[in-house]
């Protein structure tokens, strides 16, 4: 990251750095270029003006041939004035070395035109001449010993050496500027990049103390730049969750090993009183019948468990269906006939809905809240079950006159194993799972269940169980089967 990082960042500071070197070279060219065509352009046209205005001025000729030429310090220029037949009409000390021949100089510009092409020359490796030809016209006479109009070929070679240099020198420069600012924004790269995935390092390192025995760690304290702030708090949020489901998963095992301590120190006792002297086969059998009702409870225990755990890990696929909620009460409550009478209690149940849902579960909830009402109504109470249809859901209410339960009992009732007397849960043999399992499945299938209860009054427990939206009323089969995996 850091590599990479740094890799884009001095690519791009290299391509701008190219890219404005080359701009200033090329503009820095440019301008001498212009300005070396200027002073051609003046040069051709002051020949010009002396061969129309003055064809008979010798010394003016000579003057601008020979003098203004080589005397100058800067913008050194020779020339060559040829009739258009080629003959010599005068030229520059040192331009018979330096001028090409005309056939190797530029096209000379027509009468009309300022200048015409330039072509670079170089006399000597170190030196460079600017060169370029016009066509002048003239009707004079005099030095030139004509009496009808001429023309001749004018060409001017400027020695632009110095701008060269100049040119060449600034090249070098900004190779070095190039050079120097791609090592420079490679160093600083790097070092920004280094910076800026700091936090995220900080954030790995914190990662790597995590233990899933201490969940403690927690990084939203530190000053992180603001892009990294929500991920930090997310990060945070995360440990929480975890710690939390690991606290309750840690309770949860607590709470099993405990749960299952008992029945089998009960059984490891039996067994241990039974076989300190020779018994009877009645007296071995009525052990084995003990035996067998605490098996009978580890094994249900054991179910329990495994459906919580399938339920949380989202293991259990629903097998919803249309069904009428009177046809599967009227069954369910056959099975709770005998425990009403034997303990003397009224069951009854009241109206009907349709339900889509998963018949076997909801058998099972009301179940578990029935089994309580009727455990926990003394002889003469009664037991009822109540169904509502709403529009967009069915209700199931289960009341009884019984015993009820202490307020402070009543949010925990739906946790695991909380029973609300442990002595009389002892002696009712509960698991405590009951109530976690009915709200299991309510959860399952996404509806809701409350419980209210009021001391030697009586309980009321309401479940509610959604009718999913958009199923149509033709479509409520009985037998119509859907399979919804959750
Ligand atoms: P299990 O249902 O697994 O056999 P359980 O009945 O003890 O065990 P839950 O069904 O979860 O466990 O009930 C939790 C506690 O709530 C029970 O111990 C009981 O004391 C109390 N309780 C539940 N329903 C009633 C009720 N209708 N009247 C009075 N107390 C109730
Ligand atoms: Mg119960």
């Amino acid at each position: 990251m850091v590599f990479r990082l740094s890799a884009s960042y001095a690519v791009i500071a290299i391509a701008l750095l190219s890219f404005f070197g080359a701009f200033l070279y090329w503009s820095l060219k440019e301008s001498l270029e212009i300005s070396a065509r200027n002073t051609l352009a003046d040069k051709i046209s002051v020949m010009r003006q002396i061969l129309h205005e003055r064809p008979n001025d010798q010394e003016a000729l000579e003057e601008e041939v020979q003098w203004e030429s080589t005397a100058r310090r800067r913008s050194v220029y020779y020339s060559r004035l040829l009739q258009d037949n080629g003959t010599l009409v005068i030229q520059s000390t040192g331009a018979q070395e330096l001028i090409p021949e005309l056939l190797l100089c530029p096209s000379p510009a027509a009468e009309d035109r300022s200048i015409g092409d330039t072509r670079e020359f170089h006399p000597s490796p170190d030196r460079t001449l600017l060169i370029s030809s016009a066509w002048i016209a003239s009707e004079g006479s005099g030095k030139l010993a004509l009496d009808k109009p001429q023309r001749f070929i004018y060409t001017v070679a400027l020695d632009t050496t110095t701008e060269q240099n100049i040119l060449h020198d600034y090249r070098n420069k900004l190779l070095l500027v190039l050079i120097a600012g791609s090592v420079i924004s490679a160093v600083a790269g790097t070092y920004v990049a280094r910076q800026g995935i700091r936090p995220i390092r900080e954030i790995s390192a914190a990662a790597h103390r995590i233990t899933a025995s201490d969940l403690a760690e927690r990084v939203g304290s530190m000053a992180w730049p603001r892009e990294l702030a929500s991920l930090a708090a997310e990060f945070d949020a995360m440990l929480q969750r975890l710690e939390d489901s690991f606290q309750r998963l840690s309770q949860f095992s607590a709470d099993i090993a405990h749960e299952l301590r008992t029945p089998i120190n009960n059984l490891m006792g039996e067994a241990e009183v039974a076989l300190t002297r020779e018994r009877t086969s009645k007296e071995y059998a009525s052990v084995i019948a003990s035996s067998l009702e605490e098996y009978h409870r580890l094994a249900e225990l054991i179910d329990s468990l495994l459906f919580l755990a399938r339920a949380e890990n989202a293991d259990l696929s629903l097998q919803k269906s249309w069904f009428r909620v009177a046809d599967e009460l009227a069954q369910l409550l056959s099975y709770h006939e005998l425990q009403a009478t034997e303990s003397e209690v009224t069951l009854s149940f009241s109206g009907d809905a349709r339900l889509f849902a998963d018949s076997t579960l909801f058998r099972r909830a009301i179940g578990n809240v029935v089994s309580n009402a009727l455990k926990h109504t003394p002889p003469g109470g009664t037991v009822t079950v109540e169904v509502a249809a709403l529009p967009d859901a069915v209700k199931i209410l289960i009341k009884d006159d019984g015993v009820g339960i202490p307020p402070e009992h009543l949010p925990r009732l739906f946790d695991r194993f909380y029973r609300v007397d442990a002595s009389r849960a002892a002696a009712m043999a509960g698991t405590g799972l009951g109530l976690a399992i009915v709200k299991t499945i309510v959860d399952l299938h996404g509806g809701s269940v409350t419980i209210e209860s009021e001391l030697g009054e009586g309980t009321l427990v309401t479940l509610v169980f959604p009718v999913p939206p958009g199923v149509k009323e033709q479509e409520r089969q009985p037998v119509a089967s859907v399979v919804v995996r959750e």
